[in-house]
């Protein structure tokens, strides 16, 4: 040989979804071949005998996937991997080693193709080896053969989080009452109380609040508000202030007020939008209704709902959830990982799950303590669905006074189908949310 030892890539059954298989330096390797045929080795002679693992020998059985992050059917292993990690971690190990990186680990392995999984039992003996892309199904249904039990794991029960990781200091006038962000203080929204006021981010939440009331009178509650004046900071009655209603990059709406309409034609020479009065901007705010809960929302931050062949909104995931069982219908949602954006996708099928995408998603119940001690919702604000656990995470290591715990998708619908009819009219009002 020529050329130093390489290490093919094997797509194997992937191939047809994933294109060419490439060689390390972007030479043509064979399509497809389980059983590759040695390149020229380095190192000993070794064939793909069985040998015994150059590692300490472990309790538990192991599985080493050696391939190389940028190798596409080893990256399709990588979410496989992780899952092993997360919800098998008691039945075996799973290990990865990039061979690109760490070429000599390869060597160690006598491995000549990636990715290749070697399989070990607890006192590190290799038991099988397999080459190319191995599917979750196939590589559990594999230790079983290995006299390894894997069906009786279930996904780690998840993070649990009954105590703030740090406690919300911020004063009580600077967090939304609604969607508990911080207030703008050139958007901030007042709603009188009886003994309190209490102040919202912007006119939106104002909607969100007022569409939350049972049986609110809007003239009764409108009469209440006072919006933030865009130009001078001052406080005006929400019913009289003339609003630029815009978008931001995201598509999403933007809302200013104005006491005087002239204040308003001008900032609309610089930030576009449409000028409107109260009456207008309220109808606007109101058209579209969480179809579970009957919020008030903006498409862009709502999960979509199909449900025959209509499209509606689910104001937060949990809800969207809630709309198979305030319909009694299939329905198929369209949700944003609440860290990313990621969409994910879920059928149901008779108040089941039929389908998940991706199968690593799961949801977070933010729930909080109530007076009696109690766990209660912490209402739509706080939940959420995460392609994986590992995005969760992330989102709460940025929320750390959120408590609350992780469930999986299909609890968070079992949780909605098991409401009663009367549950389910009141579903989500304020101070009602079950
Ligand atoms: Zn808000
Ligand atoms: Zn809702």
């Amino acid at each position: 040989m020529k050329t130093p030892a390489k290490i093919l890539i094997v797509a194997a059954l992937a191939v047809a979804v994933v294109g060419a298989v490439a060689l390390k330096q972007g030479k043509a390797a064979p399509e497809f071949n389980p059983a590759p045929a040695p390149v020229a080795a380095s190192g000993p002679a070794e064939g793909l005998a069985a040998k015994t693992a150059p590692v300490a020998a472990v309790k538990l059985p192991k599985l080493i996937d050696l391939g190389a992050d940028k190798c596409i059917p080893c990256k399709m292993m990588a979410p496989i991997l992780a899952e092993f990690k997360r919800d098998y971690a008691d039945r075996f190990t799973t290990e990865f080693i990039d061979v690109w990186k760490d070429p000599n680990a390869g060597k160690a392995y006598g491995i000549e193709m990636i990715p290749t999984q070697i399989f070990f039992d607890a006192t590190g003996k290799e038991l099988f080896r397999h080459v190319g892309f191995y599917g979750k199904e196939d590589i559990l249904g594999k230790w079983k053969e290995l006299g390894v039990e894997t069906s009786g794991s279930k996904p780690s029960a998840g993070i649990v989080r009954e105590t703030p990781v740090a406690a919300d200091t911020r004063p009580r006038e600077t967090a939304c009452f609604m969607c508990d962000e911080a207030v703008n203080p050139k958007t901030r929204t007042l709603v009188k109380g009886q003994s309190e006021q209490r102040v919202l981010c912007g006119p939106h939440c104002y909607f969100i609040y007022f569409s939350s009331i049972v049986g609110a009178d809007p003239k009764a509650e409108e009469a209440k508000v006072s919006v933030t004046d865009w130009a001078t900071g001052k406080l005006v009655a929400a019913t009289a202030a003339t609003y630029l209603y815009g978008m931001d990059a995201q598509g999403r709406p933007t809302t200013k007020a104005f006491t005087d309409k002239a204040a308003a034609v001008r900032e609309q020479q610089t930030s576009p939008g449409n000028l409107l009065a109260w009456e207008v901007f309220r109808s606007k705010e109101l058209a579209t209704r969480c179809a579970f809960c009957d919020r008030a929302v903006y498409p862009e931050d709502a999960c979509g709902v199909k449900f025959g062949t209509t499209h509606g909104h689910g104001c937060c995931t949990h809800c969207s959830m809630g709309v198979a069982a305030r319909l009694k219908q299939d329905i198929e949602v369209e949700a944003k990982d609440g860290l990313t954006g990621e969409l994910i996708r879920v059928k149901t099928l008779d108040g089941q799950i039929a389908s998940l995408e991706p199968k690593t998603a799961v949801a977070w119940f933010g729930q909080k303590k109530g007076a009696d001690g109690k766990w209660v919702s912490a209402g739509c604000f706080k939940q959420g669905f995460f392609v994986n656990e590992a995005n969760l995470q992330k989102w709460l290591d940025a929320r750390p006074a959120m408590t609350g715990r992780q469930i999986t998708i299909a609890q968070a619908l079992a949780d909605k189908m098991k409401l009663s009819p009367e549950q389910i009219a009141k579903a989500c009002k304020l101070g009602e949310c079950k």
